[in-house]
């Protein structure tokens, strides 16, 4: 069976696209077949997938629309799908306002695909809006990524609030999958106490493994492959492959 897993935290600049992409790239690396789906209109997954987003026959738009996600999913590399996204997207929220169901329209899309993958992970938008909504409607659990900075927990209870806004009126069996501590500088005290902080809010949700902040990470998506491709032996692919690890030892006792 699936499992449909929403990257998610409203506030930008946190790490969900590049959590989207590199853990889903390793966790296809370990043959699980893996979809990677795209809802935010930036299209930074796409892009960061090496996929043209200006030059789609078909996107999430017309996925959110209707269409059968089949037509939409194109395949990446082994074991690794994607359902791209493009700026149209940003239209749809308006255009489903008038809908009903409007919050379910990726469940629906996603319902019939789900149990062709092991893995389906959401890349969301920085938003607390209706494709976010749809996203979390959508899913089994809820992967959160948090940056080791000042203001990290900032937020943090409204995220939380959305989450169980939807679980009440929804989706009742949405899960906290875990949380992951992004863009950690071992050098700063900061770093180090926000990641005790999370631990204390997020009470054993908190992955052992910790993404540090690396160029490498930030210069892979330019050059439209995951670090696994890009420099294997960077510190931010070995942090990913680690946490890829840590995630299937966590979700299925092994990978
Ligand atoms: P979000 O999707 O939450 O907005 P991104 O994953 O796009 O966040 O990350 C924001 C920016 O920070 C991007 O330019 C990305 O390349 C960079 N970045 C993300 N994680 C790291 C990291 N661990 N080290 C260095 N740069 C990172
Ligand atoms: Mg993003």
């Amino acid at each position: 069976m699936g499992k449909i897993i929403s990257i998610f935290n409203q506030k930008g600049g946190v790490g969900k696209t590049t959590t989207s992409i590199n853990l889903a790239a390793y966790i296809a690396s370990f043959g699980k077949k893996v979809l990677s789906v795209d809802i935010d209109p930036q299209g930074n997954t796409t892009s960061g997938f090496g996929v043209n987003k200006d030059d789609l026959e078909f996107s999430m738009y017309d996925v959110i629309m209707g269409l059968d996600a089949n037509k939409a999913i194109v395949e990446v590399f082994e074991n690794l799908y994607l359902l791209p996204s493009n700026v149209e997207l940003a239209g749809a929220e308006i255009e489903l306002t008038a809908r009903i169901n409007r919050e379910s329209k990726l469940k629906e899309a996603l319902m019939s695909i789900k149990d062709d993958y092991d893995y389906i992970f959401i890349d969301c938008p920085p938003s607390l809006g209706l494709l976010s909504i749809n996203a979390l409607t959508a899913s089994d659990s809820v992967l959160i990524p948090i940056q080791c900075e000042f203001y990290a927990l900032e937020g943090v209870g409204q995220l939380m609030n959305t989450i169980q806004l939807v679980k009440k009126s929804l989706n009742p069996k949405l899960d906290i999958q875990g949380v992951i501590m992004s863009m950690f500088d071992g050098r700063t005290n900061l770093s180090i106490e926000v990641v005790e902080e999370a631990k204390k809010y997020f009470k054993g949700k908190v992955y052992t493994t910790i993404i540090p902040r690396n160029v490498k990470l930030a210069e892979a998506p330019s050059h439209g492959i995951p670090i696994m491709l890009y420099d294997k032996n960077s510190r931010g692919a070995e942090a990913y492959m680690e946490l890829a690890k840590e995630f299937l030892e966590y979700d299925e006792g092994g990978y």
